[in-house]
């Protein structure tokens, strides 16, 4: 699904996404650099969701030889749980978070809450977290170049430790890959997990309301292609007045 002349929804699952792909996978973007293809977050990769996702970039005309680059914004499994078999499907090059990279590269179900989150219902008893090489950790403040592109690396964790985002200069407008960090009408996700956290979601959301940017492209529910600052300031207002935004789920 085309969003923008140069990012798309390649994926996610029903619950809170389009229903691209199988749930609960997160949406699942690509980016159309110029010169390579990005594809920001994994999904949980199980089902049929990997062959859904390829038949979506086929449909929109794009080359699958053209993938080069998997983005990873925090380790939560409907997010990078499909990492590897994306990865070995089209030879794609890793980047994640650095706080993250440990637990990505060795399929670590510890930090991520697996156990708790699957005995909850979101995951299938009999999933396993496949691990994942990463080739490129990634750093706040980091400036590189995705093709044609210019990406910023943004920490905000508090929805989880190692969390980030990531601020996309694009050709005719800025894009903020926000992953599960905010969401449009300011809201974040309150979870009930051992690194979901007050102060620090507070302190990504007063970071993130001075970063420039048009469109919020979050981990689910509404994508918003222009004036998607209003909804961080949504969330900073809240703040402000000492309440906390409202969970998603
Ligand atoms: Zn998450």
């Amino acid at each position: 699904m085309r969003i923008t002349n140069e990012v798309y929804l390649i994926g996610g699952g029903a619950n809170v996404c389009f229903g691209l792909s199988d749930d609960p996978d997160c949406h699942i973007y690509l980016i159309d650099t110029g010169a390579g293809l990005a594809i920001v977050d994994a999904g949980l990769g199980e089902g049929d969701s990997i062959n859904r996702i390829t038949a979506n970039i086929l449909a929109e005309g794009l080359d699958l030889a053209d993938l080069k680059w998997l983005l990873l914004t925090h380790y939560h499994m409907d997010h990078v749980g499909g990492a590897a078999k994306l990865r070995d499907r089209f030879n794609l090059e890793v980047w994640s978070p650095a706080e993250a990279a440990e637990v990505i590269r060795t399929g670590d179900e510890g930090p991520p809450s697996l156990t708790i989150a699957k005995a909850s219902g979101l995951y299938p008893m009999d999933f396993s977290f496949d691990a994942c090489p990463v080739d490129v950790e990634l750093r706040d403040g980091d400036r590189l170049r995705l093709g044609d592109l210019e990406l910023e690396v943004i920490d905000t964790p508090g929805h989880c430790h190692g969390h980030q985002s990531f601020l996309l200069h694009g050709r005719d407008r800025r894009y903020l890959f926000a992953g599960d960090a905010i969401f449009a009408g300011g809201k974040v996700v309150w979870q009930n997990i051992w690194d979901n956290s007050v102060q620090d979601t507070v302190a990504t959301i007063n970071k993130l309301s001075s970063v420039e940017f048009d469109a919020l492209c979050p981990g689910h529910a509404a994508v918003i292609v222009e004036g998607g600052r209003r909804h961080v300031e949504i969330a900073q207002r809240k703040v402000e007045s000492l309440g906390l935004p409202q969970s998603l789920v």
